[in-house]
């Protein structure tokens, strides 16, 4: 557990995490992080240029998100924006680099939130729309709903404006291989040992074959948070599975008198768990702060036999990132711009 605080620790250096309940001082406020999924990410599996091209999209996301807050838009639009960026690259789960289902289809999952009010809004196995987000934003502030699946949630897509696509607009080589790969039954090399018994319950659905969801949480200059995630789910679903990521309270969750929350990892645990939820709960009713609270969360899906991460920001900018995976794609942006990108553990 202490080297899994260590590894989310690089972006918030200069908070002091092991002072409990008391106020931290904080050199840094954090306005935006975001997380580009978490799993087995290791150092020897990438190339540079992988790398880099991580790196460059993360940044892109965060500044796309910070030029928001300093115009003085909302933590919403900041969200978004972030989000865009990396729902528009091949490189994540989401949006254009959406994984495969078992039936070689790209079906896409999205939520957000808005701390101020909890309003809320989400999409679920969605095939035509360009960025999730979006819809899922509309369906919170045009609809009268929460959450929207499939042709209706399409429907509403359009009638509302937003940019449809052919299906084949998300179909990438690497996913595509990464299905071809799994169906063959090559993909349980990577398991832990205490996987088996879950995986062998969700057939050849691979935990090792999903990382690359997107989400972002934001405090804007009204002192609102927002945070919003957006996925293509777990390569080789069936059957019209969904997982955490459109779910308001698993995947996401926002509240002013606590903290903003996107969750990254095996869905259905973090389902089980109401892990977005939980951690505003253990804020509200325990006094936990972000590190806390996140870190708790995390412990009980990984207890269970869950893998993944999270990040989360409360109103005054802390932020934690804790993860039990060998890495998550994760940044932060500071009020005054500075922007910080992290990997591995
Ligand atoms: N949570 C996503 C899902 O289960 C996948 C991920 O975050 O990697 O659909």
């Amino acid at each position: 557990m202490i080297a899994m605080i260590i590894g989310a620790a690089a972006v918030t250096a200069s908070c002091n995490r092991n002072d409990g309940n008391k106020k931290e001082e904080m050199k840094e406020k954090f306005v935006l992080a975001i997380h580009g999924g978490a799993g087995t990410i290791l150092k020897k599996n990438m190339t540079d240029s992988m790398e880099q091209a991580y790196k460059t999209v993360l940044e892109q996301a965060l500044n796309a998100g910070y030029n928001q807050l300093k115009a003085g838009h909302s933590s919403l639009d900041a969200v978004e924006h972030a989000i865009h960026v990396m729902e528009d690259s091949p490189l994540f789960n989401a949006g254009k680099g959406a994984v495969f289902t078992n039936a070689g289809r790209n079906e896409l999952d999205a939520s957000i939130m808005e701390g101020k009010t909890l309003a809320a809004g989400a999409v679920a196995g969605v095939t035509t729309i360009r960025n999730p987000i979006s819809a899922a934003r509309a369906v919170m502030e045009k609809s009268e709903h929460v959450m929207m699946v499939g042709k209706g949630a399409e429907e509403f897509a359009k009638e509302v404006g937003l940019q449809l696509v052919d299906p084949s607009y998300f179909w990438t080589k690497t996913r595509w291989d990464a299905l071809q790969k799994i169906k063959k039954g090559d993909s349980t090399k990577t398991q832990l040992d205490h996987d088996q018994k879950q995986s062998s319950r969700l057939g050849t659905l691979n935990k090792d074959y999903k990382f690359g969801t997107v989400g972002c949480v934001a405090l804007d200059n009204q002192g609102n948070l927002a945070a919003g995630t957006s996925t293509g789910g777990m390569t080789n679903k069936k059957f019209g599975r969904v997982g955490d990521s459109p779910i308001i309270g698993a995947g996401t969750y926002a509240n002013n008198a606590t903290c903003a929350v996107s969750c990254t990892g095996w869905g259905e645990f973090y389902i089980r768990n109401v892990a977005a939820y939980s951690v505003s709960a253990l804020m509200e009713y325990k006094n936990d702060n972000v590190w806390q609270a996140g870190q708790e969360v995390i412990d009980r899906i990984g207890k269970m036999g869950g893998d993944g991460g999270m990040i989360v920001m409360d109103k005054q900018g802390h932020v934690a990132m804790p993860f039990n995976t060998e890495g998550m794609y994760r940044g932060t942006v500071t009020k005054d711009g500075k922007v910080e990108v992290e990997i591995y553990k």
